[in-house]
């Protein structure tokens, strides 16, 4: 029986959680929409473009928000609760309009109220740019617990840089990655407003003055320097259903106008004004690397601007509340950790620390202990890899020129370190070495990762075995040392989550409804009710529902896929999904060659049952990172070969997923029948993708590595494939010598695989692209692919095998997303509010909308919060 196609549009309207559409608010939205369209682009129907109607939309959205938004920071002037700042290089924010409708409950009246005026929102949604202000999981982390921190009402900011330009856009071109800068706010941005007024200047360069006894530890004048102004932006944050909206406030770099002063009296006017940009470059562009360190000056720049333009708007609210003559009984510093709470997005803001004591001590003529005190009561930090060669190890050479005073500040944190130490381990000088800030082996530099252990009362990794792992290796002794000092708690673990909101109520409608047709509209807020799916199991038209959303999902990413690379896929093939940034370490390698070991099998046995699949991967390689590119170039040869031949047919398809960006994960994760998350174990500290498919009812194939294990505990250890080597054998067969060429030769299957790979069998054109690639993975294999690969493959025919029984298959989707509670971003914030920060979850807080009455009389003091 054909069932009548239901839209998505349709599909949206039938269900509460996205809101009610009333008469009036349909109506409001109209002539607002009519009005912007008329006043603020200035057009009519006749020659609007798509991109009017879509800011005529966001704009009449935004119109809704900015009330609740003016009333949240009234209610956080008034009460004046703890705030907590979190400080991060990167907001991976994605699209804003679709977000802002569904958290502010007008969804299914916009919905409506564009059908009324004969427009399709979904394809007006579609000409937003993503804000891809981040490279991968750790922006993304960022800007979905800016999503719960609005849903739990926490008094809270997100602080970071207004790039210019975001994450590059990725063509693939013969199948090569080209990089192309991404112009974001091009067409304009609807969503942030400049705040010229709380613009703050920012020192770099120069010399310090110090008094009488050139004590480093005591008020010194920083001169000399050079200045650039910090523009604040801010952007709303909406929770969800409760009437709150936080500050995103992104800055930019503006050149103060008496820039090169010298240059004007010289006569070089027009000289002058040109090279206003060379101190705006700071904000102009992200730096493109993912879990790696590229010790560029200009990277230092943003990293102390941001943090210094964020650290005297946090003293400047913090005076304005305790100072402001409301408070006159506690009017000093040292109630400041009890009203502020500073996270370090891992050490990229780190700089915070030698800047929050620089102040005290320069600014406020603080003592240094007492100044070190509420540094440490006030600062956390959250590691995020244990890969050596993303940790932050700034050479001293470039601080002693950018930042003088930073550098001696932490030359005397780290004399006090050196002191404590010696103190808990007298005559233990290898300890000494290991554990201080500054590295003299070399290139003399400062490691901020120890810095911000020392600076920090909280420090955090991003799941259970990672977490582990820092405290069990790589700050070992800083756990040591923390544990003779009688510090209780500092070592703790906080396991990533992502927003229910975005990652199932935004980007799979369908199975929304369905969770909600059985089990309510409460699961948004509260996600382990998920778990009262688990019975449904059992229930056969429960499950085939479930497949058949799955279905229509897979039907819409195939029209998709057809649309933009011209690429026909069997949509009852199973659809296997590798999307994450390419490093060597989440081994995509590994996954390319399962793709020619399965067309190796269909063209050996062609006649033989196989089960189809379509094999997307999708991802960026950071430009510099030569490996990662060639796996691009590896895989796309690849595809190339199996698309077109006509043996394999339908039976086996290969697509890139070219620009992968958290508008397009949007579209692929609900599509997904198979999630690929084979890192090795030990290397992925947490991962956020693997929740965001196990949300959306995909099966994993993964290790035991991140929150893959705590997922797998979710489920008792089943309806998820676990292969290869755990965290303690990785480490042991390093210590036994790892021999990778012993796998390649005992393993036929990947012997010919990587033989085909290395004689050019994908690119005969160039028959010795590859040849040296694999050469160095059969000598090297620093991530031990071949070592797993055997296992891997396995497990992979256990897939295809569980694949074949639909109806079992589809219970295990079930049992996945029934089990996916523990991974919202509400209970890893509720966690960091409660154990790092000492503030309270308000889940049932909700401030007065805009229309309903405030319980005193209205004021615009407000604003002084902002
Ligand atoms: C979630 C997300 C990531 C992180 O994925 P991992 O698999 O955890 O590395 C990266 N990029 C985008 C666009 C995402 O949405």
């Amino acid at each position: 029986m054909a069932s009548k196609p239901v839209t998505d549009q349709e599909k949206r309207k039938q269900i509460s959680v996205r809101g009610i559409a009333s008469l009036e608010g349909v109506s409001d939205i109209k002539k607002s929409f009519n009005r912007h369209l008329h006043y603020t682009l200035v057009k009519d129907r006749n020659v609007a473009t798509g991109r009017d109607y879509y800011f005529a939309l966001a704009n009449t959205v935004r119109d809704q928000m900015v009330g609740r938004w003016i009333r949240t920071q009234q209610y956080y002037y008034e009460k004046d609760p703890k705030r907590v700042y979190y400080l991060s290089l990167e907001f991976y924010m994605g699209r804003a309009l679709q977000n802002t409708m569904l958290n502010l409950g007008i969804q299914s009246s916009c919905d409506e109220a564009m059908y009324q005026l004969g427009l399709d929102i979904e394809e007006l949604e579609e000409l937003e740019e993503d804000a891809g202000l981040g490279n991968g999981g750790l922006g993304r982390l960022a800007a979905c617990f800016l999503d719960s921190m609005a849903t739990l009402g926490l008094a809270s900011y997100g602080y970071g840089i207004r790039y210019e330009y975001g994450i590059f856009n990725q063509k693939i071109r013969e199948g090569w990655q080209v990089e192309e800068a991404d112009d974001w706010l091009r067409y304009g941005n609807a969503w942030d407003k400049a705040r010229p007024e709380y613009m703050v200047p920012v020192h770099f360069f120069g010399n310090v003055e110090h008094g009488p006894d050139g004590d480093w530890s005591k008020p010194c004048k920083w001169v000399n320097s050079q200045v650039v102004f910090a523009m604040p932006y801010d952007t709303p944050t909406p929770g969800y259903g409760n009437n709150t909206v936080n500050t995103l406030r992104l800055y930019t770099a503006k050149s103060p106008n008496s820039f090169n002063l010298g240059v004007f009296n010289t006569g070089d006017y027009i000289q002058a004004v040109c090279d206003r940009n060379l101190a705006e470059n700071i904000s102009r562009v992200l730096y493109p690397n993912d879990n790696f360190f590229e010790g560029k000056e200009l990277r230092l720049k943003q990293e102390y601007f941001v943090v210094c333009a964020t650290l005297q708007d946090i003293i400047r609210r913090f005076k304005s509340s305790i100072f402001g003559c409301r408070d006159p009984v506690r009017t000093s510093f040292d109630a400041f950790p009890d009203k502020v709470a500073i996270q370090l997005n891992d050490t990229h803001p780190s700089l915070a620390i030698p800047e929050l004591m620089r102040l005290l001590i320069d600014i406020e003529e603080m003592e240094w202990d007492r100044a070190w005190k509420i540094v440490v009561n006030t600062c956390a930090y959250t590691n995020h890899t244990v890969l050596p060669e993303a940790l932050e190890r700034w050479p001293v050479h470039l601080m002693e020129k950018m930042l003088p005073r930073h550098l001696e500040i932490i030359y005397m944190i780290n004399q006090k370190h050196i002191e404590n130490i010696s103190k808990h381990f007298p005559g233990d000088f290898d300890r000494l070495r290991r554990m201080s800030l500054v590295e003299e082996d070399g290139e003399k530099r400062i490691n901020m990762a120890h810095l911000c252990i020392v600076g920090s009362h909280a420090v955090n990794g991003v799941a259970a075995i990672h977490s582990k792992i820092i405290q069990d290796s790589v700050f070992k002794d800083f756990v040591e040392l923390s544990e003779k000092m009688g510090e209780v708690n500092k070592f703790q673990n906080k396991t990533n989550g992502i927003t229910p909101r975005r990652w199932l109520l935004l980007c799979n409608p369908g199975l929304a409804d369905l969770i909600a047709e059985k089990i309510g509209e409460d699961w948004p807020k509260n996600l382990d009710q998920l778990r009262e799916l688990t019975p449904l199991i059992d229930n056969p038209t429960f499950i085939r529902s479930i497949g058949q959303v799955k279905q229509e999902n897979k039907m819409k990413l195939a029209r998709f896929i057809k649309k933009e690379w011209n690429i026909d896929v069997n949509v009852a093939s199973m659809f296997d999904v590798q999307v994450k940034r390419i490093h060597e370490y989440k081994r995509q390698l590994m996954n390319a060659l399962h793709i020619v070991v399965m067309y190796n099998r269909i063209k050996a046995n062609p006649n033989k049952e196989f089960v189809p699949r379509t094999v997307m991967i999708g991802g960026k390689a950071a430009p510099g990172y030569h490996t990662a590119k060639m796996i691009i170039k590896l895989i796309n040869n690849i595809a190339a070969m199996v698309n077109h031949d006509p043996i394999v047919g339908d039976k086996l398809k290969v697509v890139y997923l070219e620009n992968y960006r958290v508008s397009l994960a949007e579209k692929v994760i609900p599509a997904a029948d198979l999630s690929e998350q084979i890192s090795t174990a030990g290397t992925e500290a947490s991962g956020t993708g693997n929740m965001k498919f196990m949300l959306n009812g995909a099966l994993t194939i993964g290790t035991l590595d991140g929150a893959n294990v705590e997922m797998a505990e979710e489920m008792n250890g089943e309806n998820i494939f676990i292969f290869g080597m755990k965290v303690h054998e990785v480490e042991e067969l390093d210590k036994a010598g790892y021999n990778a060429r012993q796998f390649y030769e005992s393993v036929p299957e990947l012997k010919t695989a990587l033989d085909q790979i290395s004689s050019g069998y994908f690119n005969p054109m160039e028959a010795d692209q590859f040849t040296h690639f694999v050469e160095n993975l059969i000598n090297h294999d620093r991530f031990k692919l071949l070592a797993d690969f055997k296992a891997y493959v396995e497990c992979q025919d256990r897939v295809s095998e569980a694949f074949k029984d639909t109806e079992k298959w589809t219970k295990m989707c079930l049992a996945n997303i029934a089990a996916s509670g523990k991974f919202s971003s509400d209970r890893t914030i509720s966690q960091y509010a409660r154990e790092i920060w000492g503030v309270e979850p308000q889940p049932d807080l909700k401030i007065p909308a805009p229309h309903e009455p405030l319980e005193r009389a209205e004021t615009s003091e407000g604003y002084k919060d902002f």
